[in-house]
């Protein structure tokens, strides 16, 4: 699937549709300090290996979820393209 790096959307921020640059969401890694970290580490202390039950659901694909640069003011959105899909988003120039 191929998208155009630059597209006309909508900007909550200037309140109108305004030139946007896109480019790819790379997921950071979770922090270690975090409460839900914090949480999770004390209520498995003393276990060996992880006490809540793991579900694995199965899932067609993944949502491709893109960041959007508004050319005017300068911030940050994000736009899914395509709801679960397994095809991987080309942004061509
Ligand atoms: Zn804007």
């Amino acid at each position: 699937m191929k998208i155009n790096k630059e597209l006309m959307l909508y900007c909550p921020h200037c309140n109108k549709h305004t030139k946007h640059t896109l480019r790819n969401y790379n997921k950071k890694p979770q922090r270690g300090l975090s409460l839900g970290t914090r949480r999770h580490n004390r209520a498995i202390k003393g276990y060996v290996g992880s006490i809540e039950p793991k579900i694995h659901p199965k899932k067609l694909g993944k949502k491709q979820k893109l960041i959007t640069e508004c050319q005017v003011c300068k911030k940050h959105g994000e736009k899914v393209v395509g709801m679960r899909t397994k095809k991987k988003i080309e942004i061509s120039r």
